[in-house]
């Protein structure tokens, strides 16, 4: 049997867009075959450098920021429009798979260099960015990248910061060679739009088949840490009625936030993933219990209502038997809508190339949430195997990695040329 020169050139592109991810996992390769690459980190560095000296190699125009976020960009024939972004982070997790973030850039990439082979200068110009840093691994601050393109952070919000091996944040910065001396906002206001194609870190998309994602919203997440005061007592002698159980009233309300979240909305996802017990003693009644909730939606009324409800159920429970109660919130992030005109792009566009896809809402944030505040925005997921991310066994199907940048330059060749 032979090849069509269609499929053939098709088999090519898949085996060039497996190659791709694997050479930036060579840049902080774990032993598990997973990758660490942490913010301003050797791994990190040589993985920029590396990105911008491929950029150069197709053509672009590069420049890192004070910040380093590294651009590449291709030149539109039309003056004084604003640009077309597309990219994703470069930064990993501890650890982490291969693709996230990476995926987004890369795909970016070769969307760019094809579009530019086969089309030539389009008339906006198209920036293919690696930002700098998304998950919060090595500080404890996210979006670092996005925040300082977007105008949300400057220097300030890094003062003091350091890692777990006492490095402050300016420091690690400096020593990556962006020296905070020499800082100039990094901010832009020549974006025309943002582009994130990026892997979906669920099971959805799996489940139903579907090779792409379109996100009409990533939800609002809001954290806290709950604190219930009992009374700690002899396990044998006091009878239940004498009681003020920390942790029976804590496992009343464990119960009750998932059956309420079951009640609420199907969209609606509500965590409780650490709890305390004050003594942790087998023979002794809990004086104190604490756990953490979080709670995710993509309407911001629908969080607040679910949030207010139970805090007012938790207070009347507590009331009744006689303990106190403390609910801290320490996580307010809002739900953040994408561009509903470029997400109907994005559905034309693969419904014209025969492209399988869902409409879903992000449950986990992205540098999208960030630039959707700033520009219009648009987030398309593939498929993550068995949902499986943040780990080195996250993977995608290479059929799928290719239908998503075919897909992402049909989107950048509607909107630049
Ligand atoms: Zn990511």
């Amino acid at each position: 049997m032979t090849l069509t020169t269609e499929s053939h050139s098709l088999m090519k592109e898949i085996d060039q867009v497996d190659s791709m991810v694997k050479w930036l996992a060579s840049f902080g390769q774990s032993d598990s075959g997973g990758v660490n690459r942490l913010l301003y980190s050797p791994s990190w560095v040589q993985a920029q450098h590396a990105l911008e000296n491929k950029m150069k190699s197709y053509g672009f125009i590069t420049h890192f920021d004070s910040v380093g976020n590294l651009f590449g960009k291709l030149q539109g024939s039309t003056p004084n429009t604003k640009t077309i972004l597309t990219g994703s982070h470069i930064d990993s997790v501890l650890n982490g798979g291969i693709y996230d973030g990476v995926y987004g850039i890369i795909a970016s990439l070769l969307a760019v260099k094809k579009l530019h082979e086969t089309y030539g200068t389009p008339k906006k110009s198209i920036e293919v960015v690696s930002l700098c840093e998304e998950e919060g691994s090595r500080f404890p601050l996210t979006f670092w990248g996005s925040g300082n393109i977007t105008g949300k952070y400057t220097l300030e919000d890094i003062e003091g910061i350091k890692d777990t091996d006492g490095v402050l944040f300016s420091e690690a910065m400096k020593n990556a060679g962006f020296d905070p001396v020499q800082y100039s906002s990094p901010q832009r206001n020549d974006i025309d739009c943002f582009i994130e194609l990026h892997v979906e870190q669920g099971i959805v998309l799996e489940k139903k088949g579907s090779s792409i994602g379109t996100v009409s919203h990533i939800v609002g997440q809001r954290r806290y840490t709950v604190t219930i005061t009992g009374e700690s007592n002899h396990a044998g002698t006091t009878p239940m009625p004498y009681r003020k159980d920390a942790l029976a009233t804590a496992g009343h309300f464990i119960s009750y936030i998932s059956e309420k979240a079951i009640q609420t909305d199907p969209q609606l996802v509500a965590t409780v993933g650490k709890i305390n017990a004050s003594p942790n003693v087998p023979n002794v009644i809990a004086g104190e219990a604490q756990f953490t909730l979080d709670v995710r939606h993509f309407k911001e009324d629908v969080l607040d209502e679910f949030c207010d409800h139970l805090a007012n159920y938790f207070k009347q429970v507590a009331q009744k038997r006689e303990m106190e109660i403390t609910i801290d919130q320490w996580m307010n992030v809002q739900a953040v809508k994408m561009d509903p005109s470029l997400t109907e792009l994005s559905k034309l566009a693969a419904t014209e190339k025969n492209i399988t896809f869902e409409p879903l809402i992000s449950g986990a944030g992205h540098d999208a949430q960030v630039f959707g505040t700033f520009c219009p925005t648009s987030l398309l997921f593939v498929p993550s195997e068995k949902g499986i991310s943040h780990s080195p066994k996250e993977s995608t199907k290479k059929e799928d990695l290719e239908k998503g940048i075919e897909l992402l330059t049909e989107l950048l060749y509607r909107l630049a040329y």
